[in-house]
């Protein structure tokens, strides 16, 4: 059992890798939903696009932007998050993950879905960033309204 030093520190390390390494950032100029977010208090910005075949299964999704490390990793996990997954598994995950964030309770089903977004519950104690962490979810779920 790790102490919660060593989980933080983990979590911390997977979060740099993603804002260094970040993963799926093609752009799909096939994607029937784009969208675009901003974030004011931070000045975090982030493109997503997301392709779907005819059942709802996403296909492909890209994500570029620009910003601060929780919000740019908080992005490429959320690609490799939800890639093939039924466009109605992302809205739930999209759910859970803010609810995560909140300190809410969640079901274990729920935490294996959200995978290694585990990796952002520590945000939950900086309210400032939570809003950093929930940008490229709250740009997927405009994205999908379209
Ligand atoms: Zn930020």
């Amino acid at each position: 059992m790790s102490t919660d030093n060593e989980l933080d520190e983990l979590y911390r390390e997977l979060i740099l890798d993603h804002y260094r390494n970040p993963r799926n950032s093609d752009y799909i100029h096939e994607a029937q939903h784009k969208a675009e977010g901003f974030n004011p208090f931070c000045g975090d910005q982030v493109n997503l696009q997301i392709m779907a075949d005819k059942s709802g299964t996403i296909e492909a999704i890209g994500t570029q932007g620009k910003g601060c490390s929780i919000s740019q990793a908080s992005a490429s996990m959320l690609t490799e998050t939800i890639k093939g997954k039924s466009l109605t598994r992302a809205k739930s995950s999209s759910d859970a993950f803010r609810r995560l964030l909140r300190g809410e309770h969640l079901e274990e089903s729920e935490l294996d879905d959200l995978g290694i977004l585990e990796a952002f519950q520590g945000v939950r104690k900086f309210p400032v960033r939570i809003k950093c962490a929930l940008l490229p979810w709250t740009t997927m779920e405009e994205a999908l309204e379209r």
